[in-house]
C-alpha cells in the first residue's frame, strides 16, 4: 500500500487523499475490493416512507438539491468508467426514487454503452415502473429490485405515507417481469408492530413466482427516522416465522460478499433472502461504495461525511487523477459501522439514505 498524502480539503467535504497511480484494483485497509457502486440519481422521492423520508422532516420546506449540484448523466457515466477501471463489477441506480430522474432510461443506455460488461441494476418503489419497465430493459438494464413493505393495502398506504396503493406496485412488478427484468427482487423492510405481521403473507404471495422477497432489518440510517432497537425484528425471527408455514433450508451464498442470506423452500417453491445488517453485520465482506446525488463518495452507508468528487470532476481533473483519488480513499477505508453500531449510534448525525442512495 502506497503512502497516503492528505490534500487540501475543498470546502464542505472531507480531504481527499492524494493518490498515487490508479494502477490495479485497490483493496481497503481490511482487504476488501471495490466491487459494487450505488449511484443515487436523485435525492427526491414521491413516497414519504416513515422509516426513510418521514413527512415531518421532508415537508414542503425541505430543500432538495438544486439542479446544478446534481451530477449530470455525462458525469455519472464518466464516474462509472473510472470505477470500472478500479475493479467495479456492478452498478445499482438508486435514490431517492430513481425513476423520478427525467430520462433515466437514457442514462441506462449511456451506461450500457460505456461499461458494457457491468451488471446494471436499479432499486425503485415501483410507482412509475409500469410505464418505464420496457424502456429500461430495452436500454440495457439487467435486473430490478422493487420495494414493497406490505401486501395489506392499508398498511402499505400508511407506510409510504402518500396513500399509494399496493395494487399498482404489484402491476408494475408483473410488467417488469414481462419485460424480462428477471429475476425480480422485492425488498420488504420489517418494522415491529407496523408490518411484521405481514411477513408470512409476503412469503406466501411470492412463493413459486420466481420473484425473490428479501426481508430487511430496519436500520438506523440517517437521523430522522427515530430508530430504536426495539423496532427491529431480527432476521432469525423472520425466518423462523416463515419456516413454521413453509419449511426453509439455508441455500448458501452465490458469491463472497452477498448481502442477503439465502434460504430456499424445501418444497422447491423458490427462495427468500434476509438482510441482517443490524443483528449480523456483514461489514467484513462489504465491497460497496456510494456516490451521492451531488457527487460525494461515501465508503459506508453510515459514514457521516463524503468525499467531494464532483469538485474534481468539474475542475478539469483527468480520469487518472480521479481514479487515483478514489483509489487512495478506498485504500484507507476501514469502515465497519454495523459491527460497532452501539458506540457509533450514540455519536449522532448520520447521512440520510435518500441522499446517499439506499
Ligand atoms: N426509492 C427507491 C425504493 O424505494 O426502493 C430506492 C431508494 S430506497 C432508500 C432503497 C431501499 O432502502 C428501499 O428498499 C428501502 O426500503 C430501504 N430502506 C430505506 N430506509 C431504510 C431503513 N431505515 N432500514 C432498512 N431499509 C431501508
Amino acid at each position: 500500500m502506497g503512502k497516503t498524502v492528505i490534500a487540501l480539503a475543498p470546502a464542505g467535504s472531507l480531504p481527499i487523499p492524494a493518490g498515487s497511480a490508479a494502477a490495479g484494483v485497490p483493496r481497503d485497509a481490511l482487504g476488501r475490493v471495490l466491487r459494487d457502486l450505488r449511484v443515487s440519481v436523485t435525492d427526491r422521492c414521491n413516497f414519504r416512507c416513515t422509516y426513510c423520508m418521514p413527512k415531518e422532516v421532508f415537508d414542503a420546506s425541505h430543500e432538495f438539491l438544486p439542479h446544478g449540484e446534481i451530477l449530470t448523466f455525462e458525469e455519472i457515466v464518466r464516474m462509472a468508467r473510472i470505477f470500472r477501471s478500479l475493479g467495479t463489477e456492478k452498478i445499482r441506480l438508486t435514490g431517492g426514487e430513481p425513476l423520478l430522474r427525467r430520462g433515466i432510461e437514457r442514462l441506462v443506455a449511456m451506461l450500457r454503452e460505456a461499461v458494457p460488461a457491468i451488471d446494471l441494476t436499479l432499486t425503485t418503489n415501483g410507482s412509475a415502473l409500469k410505464a418505464k419497465a420496457r424502456a429500461l430493459r430495452d436500454a440495457g438494464l439487467d435486473r430490478i429490485t422493487v420495494s414493497l413493505d406490505s401486501l395489506d393495502d392499508a398498511t402499505f398506504r400508511a407506510m409510504n405515507d402518500v396513500d399509494f396503493p399496493v395494487a399498482r406496485v404489484l402491476e408494475a412488478i408483473d410488467e417488469a417481469a414481462a419485460a424480462g427484468l428477471d429475476p425480480i427482487k422485492v425488498n420488504m423492510v420489517v418494522k415491529r408492530g407496523v408490518n411484521d405481521d405481514q411477513v408470512v403473507d409476503m412469503a406466501r404471495h411470492f412463493r413459486g413466482t420466481g420473484r425473490i422477497v428479501r426481508f430487511i432489518e430496519y436500520m438506523d440510517v440517517g437521523s430522522t427516522n427515530g430508530w430504536r432497537m426495539d423496532d427491529v425484528i431480527a432476521s432469525a425471527e423472520t425466518v423462523r416465522r416463515i419456516a413454521q408455514h413453509f419449511p426453509l433450508e439455508p441455500a448458501g451464498a452465490r458469491y463472497s460478499g452477498e448481502v442477503a442470506e439465502r434460504w430456499r423452500y424445501v418444497d422447491g417453491a423458490g427462495e427468500i433472502g434476509v438482510i441482517s445488517s443490524v443483528t449480523q453485520a456483514f461489514c467484513s465482506t462489504c465491497t460497496r461504495a456510494r456516490l451521492s446525488t451531488d457527487g460525494e463518495l461515501y465508503t459506508c452507508l453510515f459514514a457521516p461525511r463524503g468525499y467531494d468528487l464532483k469538485r474534481m470532476l468539474r475542475s478539469g481533473a483527468d480520469d487518472a487523477a480521479i481514479a487515483g483519488a478514489i483509489s487512495a480513499i478506498w485504500r484507507q477505508r476501514s469502515d465497519r459501522y454495523s459491527e460497532i453500531r452501539t458506540a457509533e449510534t450514540a455519536r449522532g448525525r448520520k447521512v440520510e439514505m435518500s441522499y446517499i442512495g439506499g
